[in-house]
């Protein structure tokens, strides 16, 4: 499926058809969350086409009676209808500027409330599609162009709106002066249309060249932002000064950058030869359509008027065939921008989506089958058959040196990634069978680099199980399982305090031990059949993990649970223990048998550990 997108991508759809796309989905969307939006549309309609009224039609009717009394004809015969017309005009001006003003300024508020609608669903997206996209470049640079394709470069809902209404607009004002200028004077239409052909042949091509240098872009715009905004963020800030890599990191973040200008420069040497050539198009085109009306003023086939109206109409002409063309070159090319959204909202799953429920009740048994797991865009196995039964209620201690596949295994049991050989089987159904945020629910985990958000202590334990009711005394109590109480009791607004500093500056920051301690009430707040632990303690001392592990143990109870360290904390209380090595399960058994298997690894791991055991463990 993903090839098959790749492939679709690369040959690129059709101007038409990302057109078509875009604009439907932006009319769908005007139409499903705010349909006023259509309304404002037509207010601003009738300004405008008022304003057009008032150029074109009045001064040709107070010319002509200017003329009138300049060639004799008595004064107060046509005095009146010059008042009438000049009243006409203050009227027109004010009323069209009105409706024009209040639709555009209401339009603006739309704007910025559309964009938030587009941000969101591309949030949404980005949160929700598969995990493994999440470090995956070509994912990563098209996530860039549809944030960057549907803001500013497209404009995003009224930004295509707005284009779309042009084109109409155009056309009807078009329609209007064509039937006008065949009247008086027919000749002006070819002019103007062979001028216009010229000049839409060299926007076309500015605008291919943008198209092209935004795409060349859209890699080092997302380097660039991570250079100047990522890294200098709180997240980065410890790392950034310890090491004192600022200037390391400026200086790469300084390459980024020229290469943006070197590509914009190159931009605008090419586009500004196309827009002098469109110029000199313009300039000839003048000169042609003022000699020609002159001419039949002169000769008296129209009044001195119908000149100035002519006059007019070929610049409102001009105008509205440069509009459509130009429009309709704006709105392919704002719908293309738009398209990379569309595209990355479209992105094909990476995993196999499965339908089947999960048993809810009683104990689960899981089996890796000859499992064997290579990470995307890798060339090499991380896992090799690997075999494994965890029965119900079961408690199994995963240990191994750093790198040994530990965590690849938890990510391919908890669905982040799929096997690349073999299965996995939940009560003896295959895992990708199974609907897999209703499997995901099955699982409570805290991962080594866990993350908090910042929100309060209270959402940030409830987010362990969205779909729970509020339910106070449960939260309570999975504080005082982890050891959070008291401290929690200590914060300033309670249980409500906002954990961090970045969004409230009441915000507070936890010690690593009491993030910790609020990782593992998330995970218990869960309440899932199945926990694990995946070295969330990995910076704190050995004793200090062992005694966190076999508290957590304690809490766990009779669900099933796997404990991962490279440390043994969890081996001894645990009922089984498997170590990891070269890729695959090297050893099996409970801590007794591991432990005096001659020349074993778990034996001469824990004979290099023991020192920090001795006591704590015996
Ligand atoms: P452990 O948990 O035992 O320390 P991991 O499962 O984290 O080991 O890593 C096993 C191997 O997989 C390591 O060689 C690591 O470099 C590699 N690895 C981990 N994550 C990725 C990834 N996202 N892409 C490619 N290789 C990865």
């Amino acid at each position: 499926m993903i090839k098959e997108y790749e492939s679709q991508m690369e040959k690129g759809p059709s101007v038409w058809h990302m057109t078509k796309r875009s604009l439907g989905y932006m009319l769908k969307i005007a139409w499903t969350e705010k349909k006023s939006v259509f309304f404002l549309y037509i207010l601003k309609f009738f300004g405008a086409a008022l304003s057009e009224l008032k150029v074109l039609l009045l001064p040709k009717l107070l010319v002509d009676e200017i003329m009138a009394i300049k060639s004799g004809l008595p004064l107060e015969d046509h005095m009146q209808r010059i008042l009438l017309y000049v009243g006409l005009t203050v009227g027109a001006e004010l009323l069209s500027r009105f409706l024009g003003n209040t639709a555009d300024s209401s339009l603006n508020w739309y704007s910025a409330y559309f964009d938030r609608v587009l941000q969101y669903r591309l949030c949404t997206k980005s949160m929700e599609m598969d995990f493994q996209y999440t470090e995956d470049p070509t994912v990563l640079d098209q996530q860039n162009k549809a944030k960057e394709g549907i803001s500013w470069y497209s404009g995003g809902v009224i930004g295509v709106l707005r284009c779309f209404y042009e084109v109409v607009y155009n056309l009807v004002l078009l329609c209007s002066v064509v039937t006008l200028i065949a009247f008086y004077c027919p000749l002006l239409i070819p002019v103007q249309v062979l001028a216009m052909a010229a000049v839409c042949y060299y926007n076309v091509k500015n605008q291919k060249v943008n198209v092209e240098f935004f795409l060349k872009l859209a890699k080092s715009n997302r380097l660039f932002g991570y250079f100047f905004f990522d890294v200098p963020s709180y997240r980065h800030g410890m790392d950034t000064r310890l090491y004192d890599c600022a200037e390391m990191f400026g200086e790469r973040g300084g390459d980024f950058a020229g290469e943006q200008i070197d590509l914009w420069h190159e931009q605008s040497l090419i586009q500004r030869k196309n827009t002098y050539k469109s110029n000199l198009a313009n300039a000839i085109r003048d000169g042609v359509s003022y000699l020609y009306m002159g001419l039949r003023a002169l000769k008296g086939i129209i009044t001195v008027g119908d000149f100035t109206m002519c006059a007019s109409a070929a610049s409102r002409l001009y105008g509205s065939l440069m509009g459509i063309g130009g429009n309709l070159q704006d709105l392919t090319q704002k719908c293309s921008y738009a398209y990379q959204f569309l595209k990355y909202l479209e992105y094909p799953d990476a995993l196999l989506k499965g339908e089947k429920p999960v048993k809810q009740e009683g104990e689960h048994t899981i089996v890796f089958d000859h499992v064997s797991f290579r990470y995307p865009r890798s060339e090499e196995d991380v896992l090799r058959d690997v075999n494994l039964t965890i029965r119900p209620g079961e408690h199994l201690s995963v240990v191994g040196l750093n790198g040994a596949g530990k965590t690849t295994m938890i990510k391919l049991l908890c669905r982040l990634y799929d096997v690349t050989e073999g299965r996995i089987l939940l009560d003896g159904v295959d895992i990708r069978e199974y609907d897999e945020a209703e499997y995901r629910r099955h699982f409570a985990v805290v991962f080594q680099d866990f993350k908090l958000f910042p929100f309060s202590l209270r959402e940030n334990v409830e987010a362990g199980d969205c779909l729970r009711p509020a339910d106070d005394a449960f939260f309570e109590e999975t504080l005082k399982l982890s050891g959070l109480y008291e401290d929690a009791q200590k914060l300033p607004k309670g249980y409500d305090t906002t954990l961090f500093k970045g969004f409230d500056e009441d915000g507070t920051e936890l010690s690593g031990g009491q993030q910790q301690k609020t990782a593992i009430s998330r995970a218990l707040y869960r309440s899932a059949p199945i926990v694990i632990l995946d070295e969330p303690t990995a910076a704190l001392d050995p004793l200090a993990e062992y005694d966190i592990y076999r508290k957590f143990d304690t809490l766990v109870g009779g669900k099933s649970a796997i404990y991962i360290s490279h440390r043994l904390s969890s081996c001894k209380f645990c009922d089984h223990i498997a170590v990891f090595s070269d890729k695959t399960i090297k050893e099996y058994g409970t801590h007794d048998e591991l432990v005096n298997l001659p020349g074993g690894i778990y034996a001469e791991m824990f004979a290099a550990q023991a020192k920090y055991y001795v006591d704590a463990v015996s």
